[in-house]
Parts: C-alpha cells; structure tokens; sequence
C-alpha cells in the first residue's frame, strides 16, 4: 500500500479508537486532510481513497489548487488559515468551508463577494484559545457581537467555531484549551438562528487529535498524519 493510502488508514483508526475511548460515534468526525505546501497529486492520491475534505491555509495557494482540480466537484475545500479582509476574494467561487473567520468585517466581505454569485460558504469562527499573543481569532467575549451580526446574513453561514491549541509535547496539557472552545459553543447557543448554529466545533490536529476528540471536536485538521513532514508550515 502506498503511504498515503496507508497513513489516511491510520489517522481513520486514530478517530475510530478515541471515539470508542469517548463512547461517540465516529460518524460525527469529519476529517479534514491539510494539504498545504503539497502537491496536488497527494490530494488526488488521497481523493482515491475516499478523502473528500481538503483544508489550505494559504489564500493563494487554496486558490492555485482548486483551480487545478477544478474538475474534481467532488472535493470539499476548508479555509483554515490566518484571513485577511483583502484575500477572501481569492476563494468565494469555489471554497466550502472557511473555518478561520476572525471578525464580522470577514463576514462582511464573504457576503458581499458570495451573493454576487448566489453562493452559500459555511464558516467557523476562530477563537484564540491558546492565549498567546500571536492574534489569530477573535476572543471568546468578541463571539456574541459577530453571531448577532451573521444572524442577519444570507450568503455566509456560521456553523461553530475553530481552535488551534497551543503546542505542548504532551497533549494532555492542551486539554483545557479545547474543553473551554466546548464551553464557548455550548454557551453562544442562545445566539442560534436560521443562519447560525452552534453545532461544529473544529479542533484537534496529528498531534492531539485524540484528545480534542475526547473534549467534543467534530471537525479534526490532519497534515503530517497524513501527507508526512512539511518543510515550512
Ligand atoms: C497545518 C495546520 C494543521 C495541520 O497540522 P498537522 O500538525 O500537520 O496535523 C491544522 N490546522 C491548521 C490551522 C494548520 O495550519
């Protein structure tokens, strides 16, 4: 078996025994195979196997590969990088999910560019769960002002919200970071609507995905798992 094929088993049996460990049931793990920095002949490798989520996290290069498999319709693009107001019109026509929404201007800007051409994006909202300073998300006391602002969109869905746990060689540690990303969603549900749900929450990558799951993740982001080491992220 080649290793895509091979590692993609792994990370399958990965979800499969922590959902065991957690009494859930698989079927409420969507896994989204992280292909930055490589080529697009891994994500065909892994399409072959049935892996359908792709998740970039560079505008550019999202844009550069979904134009080149453009007749793969079957791929579900994610969005999971740091989002810039002025790079969202690099995705709108083809981009699924954008899980990286860091503020009701990127809500503003998606729906703008979306209903032009009468699409609907699903979304996460970023939440800086880590505590460091490195800017990426909005605070969780910034969650209800944006959900009451999505409620009144039509081209821009908001599904739940999205972490990046802060690296620690042992991912126990972390596991407080992802139980308070849970806490957010299961508090923000007040501020449910047509238009929004608090129903997904994406967390857990190669290294700690078991434990992300253990704490509620629907949506787990595996790269090296899957694809092996990257040079640069
Ligand atoms: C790169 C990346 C991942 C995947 O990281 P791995 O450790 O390789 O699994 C997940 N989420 C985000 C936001 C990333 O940028």
């Amino acid at each position: 078996m080649d290793t895509i094929a091979a590692n993609l088993e792994q990370v399958n049996e990965r979800i499969q025994t922590a959902c065991d460990k957690a009494g859930r049931d698989p079927e409420e793990i969507t896994l989204v195979a992280v292909s930055k920095t490589k080529p697009t002949s891994d994500i065909l490798e892994a399409l072959d196997c049935g892996q359908l989520h792709f998740g970039e996290n560079r505008p550019k290069e999202l844009q550069q590969k979904m134009e080149e498999l453009n007749d793969h319709n079957d791929i579900i693009w994610h969005m999971i990088g740091p989002l810039q107001t002025n790079s969202i019109k690099y995705m709108t026509d083809r981009v699924n999910w954008i899980e990286s929404i860091p503020k009701q201007k990127s809500l503003r800007e998606i729906e703008k560019r979306a209903s032009r051409i009468d699409r609907v994006i699903d979304t996460l909202i970023q939440v800086n769960i880590s505590g460091e300073n490195q800017k990426q998300g909005c605070e969780a006391d910034d969650l209800a002002e944006i959900l009451e602002y999505a409620a009144g969109l039509e081209h821009v869905r908001v599904r739940g919200l999205m972490g990046i746990a802060t690296f620690a060689d042992d991912p126990e540690d972390v596991r407080p970071e992802f139980a308070n990303l849970r806490n957010q969603l299961e508090k923000h549900k007040k501020y449910e609507s047509d238009n929004v749900k608090m129903e997904h929450l994406s967390m857990g990558m190669t290294h700690d995905l078991e434990v992300a799951i253990e704490e509620g993740a629907t949506i787990v982001r595996v790269g090296s798992a899957i694809f092996g080491p990257r040079n640069y992220n």
